[in-house]
Formats: structure tokens, C-alpha cells, sequence
């Protein structure tokens, strides 16, 4: 590794924090991490990348890397309704800046610690910015949120605001402008989204279905449709607003409520008898529409009119 700090001294004063975690019986620096999962529980295990020009750019705050790097992989665990346990990080760096590297590792251990989650290991090499994270969770056999479960009739439920990290992209970029007040609020739901981790524990057994909106409303929603072989209608009007999306043209608003991504919000599906219990979830929600039998996604402009959704979010591929 180039600079004066080499890669072993860089796990040791970064990336090895005093371990505390119950489940964690030997953590970053041996071959393996030894876990020790509660007795009787799953582990619910998921991954993500973010690599730079892709998912962020290479001037952004590293803090804010850290926090999101965290944040995205907590939020598959809550879409699962998983509670966080492990965390393991690779780490692609072209030359060592250790003020960037603190910052980075400040932000991710802010929010793992927020959660319960500890750093148990990982891999650092040389080469273009990039780094992913692997987060592992424990759930009891049978709780997880499985996409597969709505059902017609159940209720549409969406958590937070969906489409103001897309408006802070937007802006970011150019392609609007933001009074300044709210672009700070704008960016700071895409530099540092919260993921939903205990509405997802507190939808256990509530909810038929669930995923975290990464990639746009109606493309995440998609995914619950087709693999629960049911259809859907939202109606727009329902679509949790802000200031944020309020100062925007409605057009546009709606285009990244329902199609920007990055949001990581918790949809999901609930059966009609639950309704009830939505004021004690932990965190605000919104009924946004209803599951029904005949296949597809049916959008209701507040006019009452069909509205058609000419992209309806991220695919790397496409
Ligand atoms: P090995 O060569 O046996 O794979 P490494 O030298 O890559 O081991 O890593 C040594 C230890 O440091 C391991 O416990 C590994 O999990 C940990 N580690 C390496 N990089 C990181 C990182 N970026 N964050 C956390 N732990 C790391
Ligand atoms: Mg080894």
C-alpha cells in the first residue's frame, strides 16, 4: 500500500474496535471472525457494494460514505425484519489518506454502534475506491418479511418520505434547484439515510410482506408483485410530501416519489385486520394503497385519473 501507513497498521488503528457484542466471540484480527448466534435463531445475511462514479462520488464527505455504507446493508436486515449482529467490510482504497479513512471509519461505526451491530471482520487491497459491506442479522425461524406474502386486500404502507434523497441527486447534479434550506435536508436524506431497523423488528409478525425501497417505489413495489403474484393500486395523493418535494414541480415530484431510489424506506403489506395497529408501529407510516388480485401496478393521479410512469427506477444494466 503507497503512503507511510501500511495495510495491517491500517486494520489495527481503524478497523479494530473493542469489540462488545455477545454473539462475537473472536473479532477482527485472526483468519476468521467465531460468531456465536443466540440459540435457536437464523442468521439473515446480506451484502452490498458501493463503488466510486457508481454510487457516489469520489469527493464525497467520507463520514457520510461510512454512515451510508452502514445504512444501506441495515436496511436489506430490516427489510427482512432482522436485528443487526455483524458486519464485515471490504475495503478497495488506490493510496492511503488516513484522514479519509478515519472519517470513513467514524461514520460507519456511528451508525453500526447505533444499532447494535459491531465490526467483525473484513479485507483491505489496493485499487479504485470501491467497498462493500456485509451485514448479518438473527431472526427466529419463520419471522423473516419474505417478499412473497401480500395478499389482495392488504394495505400498502410505506415509511418515511420516499423521493427526497432522489430530489437531493437532483439537485445535487444540476437538474433543479433547491432553496437552500431544504437542499440541505434533500442531500441529507441521500448522504445519510436512517435505515428502518426497528419498524422492521416491530413487523414481525404484522406485516406479509416487505423490502426496502433502494431502486424506486414502483420498481421495489414490482418486486413484491410479482413474487407474491398480486397487483396493486397507489394513489398519489397518498404519497407521504415535505417541503422538500412541495417546492418542487408536481410532475417531478411525483417522478422521484415513485421512481428516484436511494431512499431506504421499509414497503410493505398489511393485512386489513392489522390497520389497527399502525399507530404503534415506531415510526410514522403511510397507507399509500391496496393489494389486489389482478396482476400489475396501477397508479391513480389525485385528479382520479390513470397516471403512467415512464421509468420506474435504477437498474444498473439497463
Ligand atoms: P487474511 O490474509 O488471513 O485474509 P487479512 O490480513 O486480510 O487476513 O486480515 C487480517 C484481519 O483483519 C482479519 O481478521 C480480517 O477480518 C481483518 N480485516 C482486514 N481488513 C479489514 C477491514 N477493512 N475492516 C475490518 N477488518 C478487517
Ligand atoms: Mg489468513
Amino acid at each position: 500500500m503507497a503512503g507511510r501507513v501500511g495495510e495491517f497498521d491500517l486494520i489495527k488503528t481503524y478497523f479494530s474496535p473493542p469489540a462488545h457484542h455477545e454473539g462475537l466471540r473472536l473479532g477482527v484480527g485472526d483468519d476468521c471472525a467465531l460468531l456465536a448466534p443466540s440459540s435457536g435463531m437464523q442468521l439473515a445475511v446480506t451484502t452490498d457494494t458501493m463503488v466510486s462514479g457508481v454510487h457516489f462520488l469520489p469527493d464525497d464527505d467520507p463520514r457520510g460514505l461510512g454512515h451510508k455504507l452502514v445504512a444501506v446493508n441495515l436496511s436489506d436486515l430490516a427489510a427482512m425484519g432482522a436485528k443487526p449482529c455483524w458486519l464485515f467490510l471490504n475495503l478497495t482504497l488506490p493510496a492511503v489518506d488516513e484522514g479519509w479513512v478515519a472519517a470513513f471509519a467514524d461514520g460507519l461505526f456511528a451508525l453500526a454502534q447505533a444499532h447494535g451491530a459491531v465490526l467483525a471482520g473484513g479485507d483491505t487491497t489496493r485499487g479504485p475506491l470501491a467497498f462493500g459491506l456485509t451485514a448479518m442479522g438473527e431472526l427466529p425461524p419463520g419471522a423473516a418479511l419474505r417478499r412473497t406474502g401480500a395478499r389482495a386486500g392488504d394495505w400498502l404502507c410505506v415509511s418515511g418520505v420516499p423521493g427526497e434523497a432522489a430530489a437531493g441527486l437532483a439537485h445535487r447534479l444540476g437538474q433543479h434547484r433547491l432553496p437552500e434550506g431544504l437542499a440541505a435536508q434533500a442531500l441529507a436524506r441521500l448522504h445519510r439515510p436512517m435505515p428502518r431497523v426497528a419498524l422492521g423488528l416491530a413487523l414481525r409478525g404484522l406485516a406479509t410482506s416487505a423490502i426496502d425501497i433502494s431502486d424506486g417505489l414502483a420498481q421495489d413495489l414490482g418486486h413484491i408483485l410479482a413474487a407474491s403474484g398480486v397487483g396493486a393500486t397507489v394513489e398519489l395523493a397518498r404519497l407521504p410530501s415535505s417541503p422538500v418535494l412541495a417546492a418542487l414541480p408536481e410532475a417531478m415530484a411525483w417522478r422521484h416519489q415513485l421512481a428516484g431510489g436511494d431512499d431506504y424506506e421499509l414497503l410493505f403489506t398489511l393485512p386489513p385486520e392489522a390497520a389497527g395497529r399502525l399507530h404503534e408501529l415506531p415510526e410514522p407510516v403511510a397507507v399509500i394503497g391496496r393489494i389486489e388480485a389482478e396482476p400489475g401496478l396501477r397508479l391513480i393521479a389525485p385528479d382520479g385519473a390513470p397516471f403512467t410512469l415512464a421509468h420506474q427506477g435504477h437498474d444498473h444494466f439497463a
